[in-house]
């Protein structure tokens, strides 16, 4: 069986581990300010604030930058639910605009449209780890006053061409952006997320955000000689990540850029090999590299993508449709005008296996299962 992704974790990840659990202090203390410290320096960010996953990242990321009740969001239904979900948990409202056919990304041309005098933020997402048109959106952000936020959730160690200069993902080039640690995506600390920003305003306010609105951190009276009574201002939350976690993760962090070179490897290969039997490879406008935690390929007009899906399970490759459109689930039912590129996109794209240890046989094998189940669709419409 070829899974769809395996992680990448190992001997260093557990002894790290271990070595937290043995020194008594598990919660969020000193590893997570080093591996905060050491993410922010490989992403070129001024401040990262780590916290429980990154949906509450973007929860907290959308509060920094003022999204208040009747507010709107502008961002993207073609998704995971979480990117919508955090605006509603503001008490705000998603506006959803379509997605690029190609990139599978917000759409620049179809944003202006969509802001209105309620527009708070505007919410894109780097979808499947393919860096959106930063450019773009942000000449229209800064046109209309409006804080860019960057779900970066899949997009650890991806680029973007700055001038002539490739930068990572999470600068950020917008205002904030938020990464996931789920296992799922490059990197994990089983679930845990991390916010960076070059504002030290928002960095203070995240940080008080992610622990009950404290006003003195535990970390801090721990270590204090004098005895000091903390306080309460603001409504906070408890998103934390933990010492485990992040020793975890300080481990993984380290591991990005073979993780990222490799994943890019098995991606041209897999190019090369759609391209053999006439299959569209995905594409990487010139301004992006990948760091490839998707790899997203459209199926030819009119086939069963759910057939197609169980043929190649029934052969051993497991496989995922496009990804999911929020505006089609119950709590965001008839909240949003047409989105024919986004609806496409989770109807008619799969998603192929893809991690560092998948072999070059193993992808000859699912592109042949692939063709196979294509070619066997195309023999039922015949005999029908
Ligand atoms: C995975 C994902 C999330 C949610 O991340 P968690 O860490 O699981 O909360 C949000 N947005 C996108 C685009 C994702 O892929």
């Amino acid at each position: 069986m070829i899974p769809i992704t395996k992680p990448t974790i190992g001997p260093e990840e557990a002894e790290a581990a271990a070595r937290v659990v043995r020194g008594g202090w598990t919660t969020q203390g000193p590893e997570v300010a080093a591996f905060e410290e050491e993410l922010a320096e490989f992403v070129g960010a001024k401040h990262a604030c780590a916290v429980s996953n990154c949906t509450t990242a973007l929860h907290l990321a959308l509060r920094v930058v003022g999204v208040e009740p009747g507010d709107e969001v502008i961002t993207v239904s073609h998704s995971f639910i979480a990117t919508a979900n955090a605006v509603v948990y503001c008490g705000a409202r998603p506006v959803f605009v379509d997605v690029d056919r190609r990139t599978f990304n917000m759409d620049p041309g179809k944003l202006a449209d969509a802001i209105t005098p309620r527009t708070r933020a505007i919410l894109c997402v780097h979808q499947m780890g393919m860096p959106c048109d930063l450019q773009q959106l942000l000449s229209l952000a800064r046109q209309h006053e409006l804080p860019l936020i960057e779900d970066a959730a899949c997009a650890i160690g991806s680029e973007i061409l700055v001038g002539d200069r490739w930068e990572r993902i999470g600068g950020p080039h917008g205002d904030i952006a938020c990464f996931s640690l789920h296992p799922r995506k490059l990197i994990n600390t089983g679930d845990g997320g991390m916010i960076t920003t070059g504002r030290a305003d928002w960095d203070e306010s995240l940080r008080r955000l992610r622990q009950h609105g404290m006003s003195i951190p535990d970390t801090v009276r721990h270590t204090s000689a004098k005895v000091l009574f903390e306080t309460y201002p603001v409504l906070g939350f408890n998103y934390r990540l933990t010492d485990i976690q992040a020793a975890i993760g300080r481990e993984q962090l380290r591991r990005v850029p073979d993780l990222v070179r490799v994943r890019r490897e098995l991606a041209a290969r897999y190019g090369t090999l759609l391209a053999n039997v006439g299959l569209e490879a995905p594409f990487e406008p010139p301004f992006a590299r990948s760091n490839w935690q998707s790899f997203c390929v459209r199926l030819p007009d009119g086939c069963d993508q759910k057939a197609v899906m169980q043929a190649m399970l029934d052969s051993g490759v497991s496989t995922r449709r496009g990804i999911m459109c929020a505006h089609r689930e119950q709590p965001y039912l008839g909240m949003s005008g047409a989105l024919p590129e986004s609806e496409s996109a989770q109807d008619n794209c799969i998603l192929l296996p893809l991690f560092t240890q998948l072999s070059s046989e193993e992808q000859e094998y699912v592109v042949s299962c692939l063709v196979d189940a294509l070619d066997r669709r195309l023999e039922n419409r015949r005999r029908a």
